[in-house]
């Protein structure tokens, strides 16, 4: 079981961090926190906060690094749009060998390395009612 500590963050494929930053903080009053680029998924992100004090919910914004990258495979079949919902975890390698045991399909058998400094995951969306789940465990 995942049993989820919360939401950790929201993830929302862009073609430019720069050219949809002022949605997000003109319109939406988004605060910006920073961006950070993660080799391993060829990904630039960014990150936003949005909710009052203590109720904040994180949008990862995800811009391609590279042109065969998943990210710009997403982008070019279906859009610029929301991309994947990540959950707090904790025992993230425990939680992996369960759900794979349980026969839900992984799409990282291993913990990789996040933004952040968190080990991630993700799950096939085949196996999460059609949405790309990922598994965030901040380190300790
Ligand atoms: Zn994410």
């Amino acid at each position: 079981m995942i049993e989820a500590l919360g939401i950790n963050h929201i993830g929302i494929a862009v073609a430019s961090i720069d050219q949809r930053r002022q949605f997000y903080e003109q319109t939406l009053g988004a605060r910006f926190e920073g961006i950070e680029e993660v080799p391993n998924q060829q990904v630039r992100v960014a990150f936003f906060l949005v909710g009052a004090p203590g109720h904040e919910v994180r949008l990862e914004l995800l811009e391609p690094t590279a042109r065969d990258s998943p990210v710009a495979r997403f982008i070019e079949k279906r859009g610029e749009g929301m991309h994947h919902i990540a959950y707090t975890v904790d025992d993230l390698d425990g939680r992996l060998a369960s759900l794979k045991e349980a026969g839900v399909e992984l799409i990282d058998d291993e913990p990789r390395d996040g933004a952040h400094h968190t080990r991630i995951a993700f799950l096939h969306p085949k196996s999460c009612g059609g949405v790309l789940t990922e598994l965030c465990e901040p380190r300790q």
